[in-house]
């Protein structure tokens, strides 16, 4: 079927050739091609101001990101191209990974804009976010059995941002007998992960060298998780020897589950959990005159969106001036943040200013992003969203 055009203003054409992929609706000649010409999910021809082809781009017009290109040539995001793309991604994750526990693709660092998927040795979990992704489910999921025949494909497509595209939310088994909980491998160690009720995907393996860290200061010591999720952190610093986890989460079931990643890796004795807000559990404890060797703090994104910036660096602040003070002195504080919207300088500051507040000495010792199974793409800042540091925190 011929494709439609999809014209852009003069000079817009400047960021794709950069390397981006994405295209604004103000970047659309609009008088000679319409943005409500298009279905949602619609692929086109991306043209120049005077018709040079620039590749091929699916569309959704409701979205203030109205295109994202596919390819550079006149290659269709077909059956054919997404087999390419995974084998291409495929590759990669064999190259870093002896085990099949890893982001098998992550969005546009992997030029399938849109789309994640996550592997637990045979089982998939997978989130079509966008129109145009949504639009080839059909050829993702013929890909993903050729290219990995797995033995289950869950699709996680309950994330916010579908309904920013348009889409319907929902958890769906997509191809064979989906477990409950997968089993995974990282850093050594086996974890337990929801797959069809956990957050996002049912595990983060972005922080996956960020824990590794925890091989070198967790022996012996007391360690603190908040935001603990299903303990990725406490549990691996409990089997590279802490004497004691403590996991902080505010969601009970997260909390169940790493209870029972404590007893699969036979350290159920050091694990306790605290259920409740994060912020009113560290007051407690530090009212409570608790003190930890080490503290891990891993929020979900404080800021979401840009205009949440002012309030969400604060909480940044609040959060990690907590867990500054409930440190032993020469303690550890490992401190992350998965918001796009907060800089590496901003995070910091933010271990900065609670130093000068507390009097306290901080000496960045690691600096980490998320792991390589999460590529970075240069010309897209967005992907390159994980942060995290490791500080000794010492009287001052
Ligand atoms: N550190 C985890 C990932 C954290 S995801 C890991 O390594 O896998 C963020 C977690 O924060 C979620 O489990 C969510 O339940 C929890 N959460 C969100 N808001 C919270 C709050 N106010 N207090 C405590 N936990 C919260």
């Amino acid at each position: 079927m011929e494709l439609q055009s999809l014209r852009l203003k003069r000079h817009e054409e400047r960021r794709l050739l950069g390397g981006h992929l994405w295209i604004y609706s103000n970047e659309v000649n609009t008088q000679e091609t319409p943005l409500h010409m298009y279905r949602a999910g619609e692929q086109v021809r991306v043209e120049t101001h005077n018709g040079k082809l620039l590749g091929i781009a699916y569309v959704n017009p409701q979205s203030l990101i109205c295109a994202r290109l596919v390819s550079r040539g006149e290659d269709v995001l077909d059956r054919t191209l997404v087999v390419h793309r995974l084998q291409q991604a495929l590759k990669l994750r064999t190259q870093l990974f002896d085990e099949p526990y890893y982001r098998l693709v992550f969005g546009e660092s992997d030029l399938l804009p849109g789309l994640v998927v996550d592997r637990f040795g045979p089982h998939l979990s997978v989130q079509l976010n966008s129109a145009g992704m949504e639009a080839v489910r059909d050829e993702v999921l013929y890909a993903l059995k050729k290219v990995i025949t797995p033995q289950s494909i869950v699709l996680r497509n309950d994330s916010s941002i579908r309904v920013l595209e348009g889409l319907p939310q929902g958890v769906e088994v997509a191809w064979g007998e989906a477990p409950k909980v997968v089993e995974l491998l990282e850093n050594g160690v086996i974890m337990l992960a929801p797959l069809h009720e956990g957050q996002k995907t049912g595990w983060f393996y972005d922080q996956r060298p960020n824990r590794a860290w925890l091989r070198l200061f967790a022996p012996g010591k007391r360690v603190l998780d908040v935001f603990s999720y299903v303990g990725g952190f406490a549990i691996q610093a409990a089997v590279y020897g802490a004497r004691e986890v403590v996991a902080v989460d505010a969601s009970r079931p997260a909390l169940e589950m790493a209870e029972k990643n404590a007893e699969r890796n036979g350290v159920g004795k050091v694990f306790s959990g605290i259920e409740g807000d994060a912020f009113a559990v560290l007051k407690g404890l530090k009212a409570d005159g608790e003190h930890f060797d080490v503290v891990v703090v891993d929020p979900p994104a404080f800021i979401k969106r840009k205009k949440d910036h002012k309030e969400g660096l604060k909480a940044y602040h609040r959060i990690n001036d907590l867990a500054m003070q409930l440190l032993h002195p020469d303690g550890i504080l490992l401190a992350a943040s998965c918001s796009m919207h907060l800089g590496r300088e901003e995070l910091m500051d933010v271990l900065r200013s609670a130093g000068q507040r507390q009097g306290k000495h901080v000496q960045i010792l690691m600096e980490g992003m998320q792991g390589p199974d999460h590529p970075v793409h240069p010309a897209i800042p967005e992907t390159r969203y994980l942060k995290a540091f490791l500080a000794r925190i010492s009287k001052g």
